[in-house]
């Protein structure tokens, strides 16, 4: 990848033309972020570049570093190449990043979804020569659901543990999922519990303009008071924190996550209901996106990189694989982790 726009470094992707990386695992002089997750906002580099409304999400993963924005839409020539943002609806103020040299275009998606919600800017095609899209679905097996199906299963749920005398706790990432589990359930069937690592972001999310319903800390105290009707928001890894489920009472337990699609997975977490709503795109969603961009040649990232480089050359696409240091679920369990999980 010589004279390429974008090099894959042990740094990660590094653009020699501009100087810059995008998403660098480890620190640089100048980090151009996609979003705030932990797998693509590393902390430790010197600048930072995002949207303004991901840029105060990045600042609590980045701490005192200088982290400056782009609006959506809007150009920066850096050297020699121009940059540019377009949504890629994932979560609040997430990226795709445009790059442009003499007259070639590359775009790196960064994590998106293709579903519209109210919890983030939606997605939007971007024409290129070349794309480098995620793939942490990149299996013909994903396939989701409408969401408003999903959400309908969930309020059932609720509603059935109520009537059971069960508190209703659901396991979802701290940042992005949790914001849009609030905007899309009926906030009128009972309480809602936010873990201590949700309730920043959701104070963020707000002040961006994005409406949430009204929310309690799940401290003991507030667990006591709404026992058996409350829904309970809190990072998977809560979960495995000794005593801190007992405060709930008898519950039901249940995880919102793309990798609900597999039995295994949910087994696997011992929760009793795993609901399918992902912040990524599905199998068609990843290669509807990929046809939207007219671009010729590929590169796949983060998740079934190798499955769907070979499923887009048998196609007759110019694909290849370009690893990452992290990938897909073990990444957003330590997303979690990263978070916090003290209350
Ligand atoms: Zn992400
Ligand atoms: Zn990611």
């Amino acid at each position: 990848m010589t004279e390429d726009l974008l090099q894959l470094t042990p740094s990660g992707l590094y653009c020699p033309a501009g100087d810059f990386y995008i998403d660098p695992w480890l620190p640089v002089a100048r980090a151009i972020i996609t979003h705030a997750h932990a797998d693509h906002a590393r902390p430790g580099s010197r600048r930072y570049l995002t949207t303004p409304t991901g840029a105060p999400l990045l600042a609590r993963r980045v701490g005192d570093a200088v982290v400056q924005t782009l609006p959506f839409g809007e150009r920066l020539t850096i050297n020699d190449v121009t940059i540019s943002f377009h949504p890629a609806g994932h979560l609040l103020g997430s990226a795709q990043v445009r790059l442009e040299r003499r007259g070639e275009a590359w775009v790196v998606s960064g994590d998106y979804k293709l579903e519209c919600e109210r919890t983030c800017e939606p997605f939007e095609p971007v024409r290129c020569h070349v794309f480098i899209t995620e793939s942490t679905f990149g299996l013909p097996i994903y396939r989701w659901p409408p969401q408003a199906e999903v959400f309908a299963e969930i309020e059932r749920w609720w509603r059935t543990n109520q009537e059971n005398g069960l508190t209703s706790v659901l396991y979802a990432y701290a940042l992005g999922k949790a914001q849009r589990l609030l905007a899309g359930i009926d906030a009128s069937l009972g309480p809602i519990l936010v873990h201590g690592a949700v309730l920043p972001f959701i104070q963020l999310y707000r002040s961006a303009g994005v409406e949430l319903p009204k929310v309690f800390h799940a401290d003991e105290m507030n667990a006591r008071l709404h026992r058996g009707r409350a829904l309970v928001i809190a990072p998977p890894s809560a979960g495995h924190m000794p005593g801190w489920l007992r405060k709930f009472g008898p519950c039901s337990q249940a995880f919102a996550s793309g990798w609900m699609t597999i039995r295994g997975a949910r087994r696997r977490r011992a929760v009793d209901r795993g609901f399918v709503l992902s912040d990524h795109a599905d199998w068609a969603g990843l290669l509807e996106a990929i046809r939207a961009t007219g671009a010729e040649r590929i590169g796949v990232t983060h998740g079934y990189a190798s499955q769907m480089a070979r499923f887009l050359q048998e196609d007759g696409w110019r694909a290849e694989v370009i690893p990452t240091r992290f990938t897909g679920e073990a990444l957003e369990e330590m997303d979690a982790v990263v978070d916090g999980t003290v209350e």
